[in-house]
């Protein structure tokens, strides 16, 4: 890791749980790896990334059909997508000594070896020629494979055929439901079916904050195409997700595009983007996937049900399979990549000032209201109406009147408020000027400007693009 980096990544997880946004998994309990929590701001952060990604893909779009599938599905699904086998398992090495398990790619990637399409034996191969030891120094086993799938025994009697599993992504939801769609929509081909969900890895080694953890959030879309579309799909698709990027406001100077080459795609894809981000810990790494599936699941899954999952085209009279694009968004990486994104520190005057420079369209709180005075009876009630006006129309309003208004500017500043309002002397006698205006003060600049209270809503709805 480079030291720039790592230290931004430190502050980011500092600020993260002094602030509420995202806390250690079961803390009180030493905490539980690979899980994190979402505190009041973070699942604020989350559901307004996932309702601008719903509203995006799914309600403004006449081709899309929204799921919720369940999280455990039955063990027949994933032996059929492949995900029981090898293809969903990762090369796993133990420190002989401490017993610690470690991705045996990631050890040698450490040493700047590429093992990503290395089979077992050549791993095994570097590591007895390297004389590879473990972080802590000691020996280490052979490589093996670890399947990532988390089992799950459902009902009172823990056989083989009770096992379920958690889903290691939402993808399987929305394939054994193909003709379920089909049947309750008749859509004609293009369309597709999105998903916002949780999936579960079981990781052998979770790291770099919530980037690699073992239960995630992922905003998938599998778009059925007939084969010969597929080229032109696949193109549009990459830049939705290019327009989705920008639109959140992602630095586009970290994205990158990379064609991942034969050899290291997933067996069933012919073709596959990673868009891969800047990472704060230092690393370029995967932040979504954009994958071109073939027929491969739906055949899978016909074969593995025996339910037909074909696709007939009235016109055309023809019966087929339909073929796959799939973008995929992991909700946790693009959380991480905002905040790396939007973490800015000011010095002004030999202070430092520390501020979130998000899009206001995801911002938890978007405006907050205080009083100049904690104290004076009349102030309060007169930013108490202000917030109760705003609240009507802008529900992510916060009131504070905690300490002096100094530190409430950083206190929001911190989780990236693009506006705060106070009432002060001047609203309520209207000294200099009329009466009734309240300071507006910006976020990214500090700077503060009067507002009279009837325009208050007008400007901030034109400031946040709130209204439709
Ligand atoms: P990686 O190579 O980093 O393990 P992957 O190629 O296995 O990722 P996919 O199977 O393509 O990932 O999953 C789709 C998306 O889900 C990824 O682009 C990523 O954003 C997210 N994701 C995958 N694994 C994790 C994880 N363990 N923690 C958080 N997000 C994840």
């Amino acid at each position: 890791m480079k030291g720039k980096e790592t230290d931004t990544m430190e502050k980011i997880v500092s600020l993260c749980k002094r602030r509420g946004f995202i806390y250690q998994g079961s803390e009180i309990y030493g905490g539980l790896a690979g899980t994190w929590d979402y505190g009041p701001l973070g699942v604020a952060l989350k559901n307004n990334i996932k309702n601008l990604w719903w509203r995006m893909f799914v309600d403004d779009r006449e081709d899309m059909y929204g799921l919720d599938a369940a999280q455990i599905m039955k063990g027949k699904v994933w032996e059929a997508s492949g995900h029981t086998g090898a293809g969903f398992a990762d090369p796993m090495v133990e420190d002989k000594k401490t017993k610690k398990r470690y991705r045996a790619d990631h050890l040698l990637q450490d040493i700047g070896v590429d093992a990503e399409s290395m089979t077992l034996e050549e791993i095994n191969a570097v590591i007895k020629e390297k004389n590879l030891k473990s972080p802590d120094g000691n020996e280490l086993s052979e490589a093996k494979l670890f399947n990532l799938l988390f089992p799950v025994h459902m009902g009172s009697v823990a056989d083989k055929t009770s096992v379920a599993y958690l889903r290691g992504e939402t993808a399987q939801g929305m394939f054994v439901n193909f003709k379920n769609i089909l049947d309750s929509f008749h859509p004609k081909l293009p369309f597709g079916i999105g998903q916002i969900g949780k999936a579960f890895r079981n990781e052998i080694s979770p790291r770099d904050f919530i980037f690699r953890t073992r239960e995630f959030e992922q905003m998938e879309i599998e778009y059925f195409v007939r084969e010969t579309d597929w080229e032109e799909s696949f193109e549009y698709w990459r830049k939705e997700m290019l327009k989705w990027i920008e639109l959140i406001g992602l630095d586009m100077k970290k994205v990158h595009e990379l064609d991942v080459p034969d050899e290291e795609r997933a067996h069933y894809s012919k073709r596959t983007i990673d868009f891969e981000y800047d990472f704060p810990f230092g690393d370029r790494k995967e932040l979504y996937g954009l994958a071109y599936r073939t027929d491969h699941d739906l055949g899978g899954h016909t074969q593995g049900s025996k339910v037909d999952l074909s696709y007939y085209d009235q016109d055309k009279n023809e019966r087929f399979i339909p073929h796959v694009i799939e973008p995929t968004f992991g909700l946790d990486r693009t959380i991480l990549a905002l905040l790396s994104t939007a973490y800015t520190e000011d010095v002004m005057g030999g202070d430092t000032r520390i501020f979130l420079k998000l899009n206001p369209l995801i911002t938890p709180v978007k405006v907050a209201v205080f009083p100049l005075k904690k104290n004076d009876k009349k102030l309060q009630k007169k930013a108490r109406e202000v917030y109760d006006m705003i609240r009507a129309e802008i529900p992510e309003v916060m009131y504070d009147d905690n300490a002096n208004v100094g530190k409430r500017y950083r206190r929001q500043d911190e989780i990236g408020t693009p506006f705060c309002i106070t009432v002060d002397f001047e609203t309520l006698e209207g000294k200099d000027g009329p009466k009734d205006t309240v300071t507006l003060r910006y976020r990214d600049t500090g700077a503060q400007e009067r507002v009279s209270i009837h325009e208050l809503l007008a400007t901030l709805h034109a400031k946040l693009s709130t209204k439709r």
